[in-house]
């Protein structure tokens, strides 16, 4: 079943709805998507949107054969992307924040861990976040490739506990909804397997790079890490009065297990520890207690080498209690152990943040 609770979605939009006519960007789908992401923040949701079309909307100020080259397509998206944001900030009256990824900057981890800090950072600060791939540097092997496998990345970065996909098409059918007028609409989908795969076909209507099969590449990738992924249609603004009303309205995909689930196996099982952080009394007690972040100030002693973002094992009195990922590397975190946060950047020369390893990337033992 949907759950209409959710507290962090990373809602995707594709070519086909920010610029139907594929040369310029519109607003005529994006009215009933916006108002949907600005009601959902003021129930205090938090929204990620992933947004495609800077290609699109660039096409018709880049002079170029019937089909654009690379690095026309390129240029395009660079004119494109700038009338994008300003088409969704004019829908909006908070702030919109442009990010741009490529598959490069996701695969590498200190990369990963700004990406993961910024979008923290946006949100705690009510900024809309709106993603999209930066095509200006990225070819083949450096490119996500499309938005739909983008997205999940985002969703995954960003611990997000939903993904909606928002296309031109309804969702997931039995059959091939163009060719087959008996087919039916898929409302809900529990496992992911080859048959699924087999219903998606090939590539869609979409134009952006995507079609069916990528956004079940993406609800794959989601559903494992506990991710409820949805496929509705951006185009039919009913579909945002359902999901406001908790109803699914489209295809649904629901997570194999629950999301705190996939992040703590993940903390505890894939991420090796490579040091240890002993931490004092007040320190353990913050932790185990009040689930606080750790601040330099209660560390005692680090032991082994790591850099930025990788994991330890917090120990008290020498015993694991809690395993985490770090913000500061061994070395910065041996300088700054014991000492208060806002004495970090007189020691290190520069400050990333005031926690040595936040709440949301800790987990107790
Ligand atoms: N990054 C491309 C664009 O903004 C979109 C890729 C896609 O839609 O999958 O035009």
């Amino acid at each position: 079943m949907y759950q209409a609770n959710w507290k962090r979605a990373v809602i995707k939009v594709g070519s086909s709805l920010i610029a139907p006519n594929n040369n310029q960007c519109s607003q005529e789908y994006l009215g009933p998507i916006a108002e949907f992401i600005s009601t959902s923040r003021k129930q205090g949701k938090q929204v990620i949107l992933v947004s495609s079309g800077s290609v699109a909307a660039g096409r018709g100020k880049i002079r170029h054969k019937h089909r654009p080259s690379i690095t026309e397509k390129q240029a395009m998206a660079a004119i494109g992307q700038t009338q994008m944001m300003a088409n969704w900030a004019g829908l909006f009256d908070f702030d919109c924040a442009q990010m741009l990824l490529t598959s490069d900057d996701l695969h590498n981890r200190s990369r990963y861990v700004n990406i993961k800090n910024t979008l923290r950072e946006l949100l705690k600060n009510h900024a809309l976040p709106i993603v999209n791939e930066n095509d200006t540097v990225a070819i083949n092997e450096l490119k996500v490739g499309d938005n739909d496998n983008l997205a999940a990345y985002t969703a995954l970065v960003a611990e997000a506990d939903t993904l909606i996909i928002c296309s031109d098409i309804n969702g997931l059918y039995d059959a091939d909804p163009r060719y087959n007028t008996n087919a039916q609409l898929i409302p809900e989908v529990a496992t992911i397997d080859s048959r699924i795969y087999q219903l998606a076909g090939g590539a869609g209507s979409d134009m952006g790079t995507g079609g069916m099969q990528t956004k079940i590449q993406a609800a794959q990738k989601c559903v494992d890490s506990g991710i409820q992924t949805l496929i509705v249609n951006g185009r039919d603004k009913n579909v945002f009065t359902e999901l406001a009303k908790g109803r699914s309205p489209g295809t649904l995909f629901i997570p194999n297990k629950s999301l705190d689930n996939a992040r703590d196996n993940w903390l505890r099982h894939t991420l090796k520890a490579k040091g240890s952080i002993e931490i004092d009394q007040g320190a353990q007690q913050a932790l185990l207690q009040h689930g606080a972040s750790l601040l330099p100030s209660g560390i005692i002693k680090v032991s082994g080498q790591f850099s930025s973002g990788e994991a330890v094992n917090i120990t008290y009195n020498n015993t694991a209690i809690a395993k985490g990922i770090v913000l500061y590397g061994a070395t910065d975190l041996a300088a700054i152990k014991g000492l208060n946060s806002q004495n970090i950047e007189a020691s290190l020369g520069y400050f990333l943040g005031e926690v040595a390893i936040h709440r949301d990337d800790l987990v107790l033992l």
